[in-house]
């Protein structure tokens, strides 16, 4: 199989069902027509083999969250996912990989109504990049500046069990099998919070998702908005699995494990009415778990003497590599 037979077979053949993409793969350039009012929600992520994901990771599951990750973003700024380009970079055409990869690719992709409309392919170390666009209605975005003094702090799901099931995959923590089996899929298939991201445009002060951990992405929107916080530890949510393990540990993972892929957002005292009927039919959690205050920095309240040892991945700080 060539490069142009693989991108024929692969993506050129899925569909095209929306009328917004006037011109899809095949040309040098894909032609879209961007709606009437609003913004374009921009976003790329890259997921390298043995720096985001373990050699060896099941394809189907990269082409999930790969895609994931990216819809992630748009999510967190409350934008409505339309378009992606594709760039892959393949050791070799493994087409039983290829095949697998596109299944999740476009299970996740058609159940957003999400088009993709070109990308790029070359030889190489296997890495995955995706660019997503999406729409917003000017001034509706969800920004990392506007938490207020005041502000409730919330997150959807539950934290730290993606960090958990890559400790386990790694040999650096074991809990039982059942267990793993549990938490596995918040790893490789996160499921992008769109839905409440776009619940969450008329009502969210502040947005962020948390792929680094709760304590770096939400210290992003305390440091944009000039405020601090307090969370009560008691109030993280955890899985049943991260509430089995020691106290501390349960909250160094769910405050500073990555790749949970949930939102964490402020909402006015004033708007928390709003946010429950926003929920209401939405399939999807979430925990008040503090408050914005004026005074800079973050407490962590409720369990006496619990200090947080390490804040959350950085790819140039500490490790290398997440993994
Ligand atoms: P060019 O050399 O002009 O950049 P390419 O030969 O790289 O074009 O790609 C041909 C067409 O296939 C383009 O429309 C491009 O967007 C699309 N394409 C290439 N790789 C991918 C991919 N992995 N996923 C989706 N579309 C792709
Ligand atoms: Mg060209």
């Amino acid at each position: 199989m060539t490069e142009f037979e693989l991108i024929t077979h692969y993506f050129q053949a899925h569909p095209n069902t929306r009328s917004d993409v006037i011109l899809s793969i095949g040309d040098d350039a894909a032609l879209l027509l961007p709606p009437a009012n609003q913004l374009l929600a921009v976003t790329t992520d890259t997921l390298i083999e043995g720096v985001h994901f373990l050699p060896g990771t099941a394809p189907q599951t990269l082409g999930h969250k790969s895609l994931a990750v990216s819809l992630s973003d748009l999510a967190a700024m409350g934008a409505e996912p339309a378009w992606i380009v594709l760039s892959l970079s393949l050791p070799t055409i493994d087409e039983s990989w290829l095949s697998a990869f596109c299944e999740g690719f476009f299970s996740l992709s058609n159940s957003y109504h999400l088009q993709l409309v070109g990308g790029n392919t070359t030889r190489g170390q296997l890495s995955i990049s995706t660019h997503l666009t999406g729409f917003i209605p000017a001034g509706k975005a969800l920004r990392r500046d506007g938490a207020k003094p005041g502000d409730f702090i919330y997150v959807t799901g539950c934290l730290g069990d993606a960090a958990l099931a890559l400790a386990c995959l790694q040999g650096k923590a074991a809990i039982p099998a059942a267990d793993l089996t549990i938490i596995k899929p918040r790893l490789e298939t996160p499921t992008p919070r769109v839905a409440a991201g776009l619940a969450l445009r008329d009502i969210a002060t502040a947005a962020i998702d948390i792929s680094d951990g709760l304590a770096a992405d939400l210290g992003h929107i305390l440091q944009q908005s000039n405020v601090g916080a307090a969370l009560n530890l008691r109030d993280l949510p955890l899985s049943k699995t991260l509430q089995n393990l020691s106290q501390d540990r349960g909250f160094h993972l769910a405050l500073s494990g990555g790749d949970d892929y949930e939102l964490c957002f402020t909402v006015s005292p004033e708007k928390v009415s709003l946010l429950e009927g926003a929920f209401l039919g939405l399939d999807i959690t979430y925990q008040k778990i503090g408050v914005i205050k004026q005074e800079r920095g973050l407490k962590l309240e409720g369990v006496e003497g619990f200090t947080l040892k390490n804040e959350g991945h950085d790819h140039f700080l500490k490790n290398k590599t997440c993994l």
